[in-house]
């Protein structure tokens, strides 16, 4: 690679992804590293369904509306809240403008509108540091290094670009996830798919749950939520090397609920991963620096519950494309314009989504879920 790149996006997730793919549609090349060997080396989360003034409008100034119908999964708006003994307390088959698609499909599609190689697999960066008149220097991990003008930090939760522009960092929100998988469904697991669904299921109750969420090749990703210490997924209360073991361990929390809710976990085909939920505080923002910025989770991780973070890291990438577009060769007000939408956006998200979380693991749970619900659905009609 050369010495020194005009542009560099470290990391290529949604947000990083769909920023190069505007920059590209507006003749701008970057230079964007990705640490993982390559772009299927980790299975993404379950599905997502893309907002229209977020996800949906960040394709379509991408220039990619038509490609994304193709991979919309018809049904998955559907939503069910469960209690316990699997009782339904909700049931909604969505309204249409939420299309619901695979991460993985959506990642294909953004990467099909780069050119061959846009992105560099396997390149971590170890290091950023600034350097004069608001260049920076990247290491890469087996030593490589480059310098560079403008340095976009699109690399997730423990972004390595974030200390640049400040000294936040994402604090456990107190719930932990434990994901696995059932695989081909409805042949081998049907009580489970018919307890789903078509889309997406929670039974919460005793402020924790299981949610289950029907994905684009037949598989239900489950979501095992629970109130744990920080230190719960490594402290070996759960071995999550040995799966029949997790399994076990985790279905102690669900003693006496409903055996057809007990089976996503028993029946799990795959490992259980834990994935400890953390935030950056809300309304987390920086001064103005030269040549560096954040999008995405790097900028405003939030916990999952409200179904906003892949949304806005694709709005945030095509916003700053956008913004740098129509800015040629003055970075400085790109990045102003930029944040000055970003921030605003960002913590009425990330409040939302604290809200949520904690909502849905009340100890009335499902009530707290039903409120919401009702509350969004009241918003939606008063919107209309
Ligand atoms: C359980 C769960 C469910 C979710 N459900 C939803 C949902 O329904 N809807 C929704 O909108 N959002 C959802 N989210 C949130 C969503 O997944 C994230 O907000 C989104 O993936 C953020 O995209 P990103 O591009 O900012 O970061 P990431 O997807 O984290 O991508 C960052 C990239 O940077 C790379 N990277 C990291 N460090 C380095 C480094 N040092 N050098 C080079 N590369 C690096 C990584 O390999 C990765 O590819 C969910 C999240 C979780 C955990």
């Amino acid at each position: 690679m050369p010495a020194h790149q005009p542009v560099t996006v470290v990391g290529a997730g949604l947000g990083g992804l769909t920023l190069a793919a505007v920059l590209h549609r507006n003749g701008i090349e970057a230079v964007l590293c990705d640490a993982d060997p390559s772009p299927d080396a980790r299975p993404r989360g379950g599905m997502l369904d893309l907002r229209e003034e977020s996800g949906q409008t960040a394709l379509r100034v991408a220039g990619l509306s038509e490609e994304l119908r193709r991979i919309v999964r018809p049904g998955g708006e559907a939503m069910r809240v469960l209690d316990q003994h699997a009782g339904v307390r909700m049931e909604d088959g969505g309204d249409g403008d939420r299309p619901e698609v695979d991460p993985d499909d959506l990642r294909d599609l953004l990467l099909a509108s780069l050119p061959p190689g846009a992105v560099r697999w396997g390149a971590e960066v170890t290091a950023a540091v600034p350097l004069d008149a608001g260049r920076y220097g990247v290491t890469l991990a087996g030593g490589e290094s480059f310098t560079t003008d403008l340095l976009i930090g699109a690399d997730g939760a423990w972004s390595k670009v974030r200390p640049l522009v400040s000294n936040a960092a994402p604090v456990y929100s107190g719930i932990s996830f434990a994901e696995t998988r059932l695989h081909d469904a409805d042949a081998r697991h049907p009580e489970c798919a018919e307890l789903v669904g078509n889309g997406v299921m929670f039974a919460l109750a005793e402020e924790k749950g299981l949610i289950a969420q029907r994905d684009g090749r037949g598989r239900l990703h489950v979501y095992v939520a629970l109130k744990t210490p920080a230190e719960w997924a490594a402290s070996g209360a759960v071995d999550f090397t040995d799966t029949a073991a997790a399994k076990a361990a985790l279905l102690e929390h669900f003693d006496g609920w409903d055996e057809r809710l007990r089976a996503l976990v028993a029946g799990a085909d795959g490992p259980i991963t834990p994935r400890p939920v953390h935030a950056l505080p809300v309304g987390h923002r920086w001064p103005r620096l030269p040549g560096v910025t954040l999008v995405g989770d790097a900028a405003h991780l939030m916990s999952p519950l409200a179904g906003e973070g892949a949304n806005l890291a694709m709005l945030d990438g095509a916003e700053l494309a956008s913004a740098l577009a129509a800015h040629p060769g003055d970075p400085e007000t790109a990045l102003a314009v930029y944040e000055e939408a970003l921030f605003p956006r960002s913590e009425a998200a990330a409040a939302e989504s604290a809200t949520s979380l904690v909502m849905c693991f009340r100890p009335d749970a499902p009530q707290g879920l039903l409120d919401l619900m009702a509350q969004y659905r009241a918003e939606y009609r008063a919107e209309r």
